[in-house]
């Protein structure tokens, strides 16, 4: 038995794409005592740069509390599967 979410999976979140998310924009995200990522949009192939460039620029607007961290914006390969912090974050994407 196969959940919804499997076969259906998450759309990309570009304005009018509604194809599949193969990205998950995101950047990590502490506050001292436990982690988790920050998640700024899902992402297909053709749309995950504008994606990272939009999670990037509301990252820098991002008002940090005392003791909060937060990493660069990065894409991770989405996985429904898998907990945020088993994602694989893409190398080749800094820039
Ligand atoms: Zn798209």
């Amino acid at each position: 038995m196969v959940p919804l979410e499997f076969r259906y999976g998450p759309a990309c979140s570009a304005m009018g794409c509604g194809r599949p998310a193969l990205y998950k924009v995101a950047a990590s995200w502490s506050d001292g005592a436990s982690w988790e990522l920050k998640n700024y949009g899902l992402a297909c192939e053709e749309h995950r740069m504008s994606q990272l460039a939009r999670g990037q620029l509301h990252r820098q607007g991002l008002v940090l509390a005392d003791g909060e961290v937060v990493g660069q914006v990065g894409l991770f390969v989405l996985r429904t599967d898998t907990r945020d912090s088993k994602l694989d974050r893409l190398p080749d994407h800094d820039a």
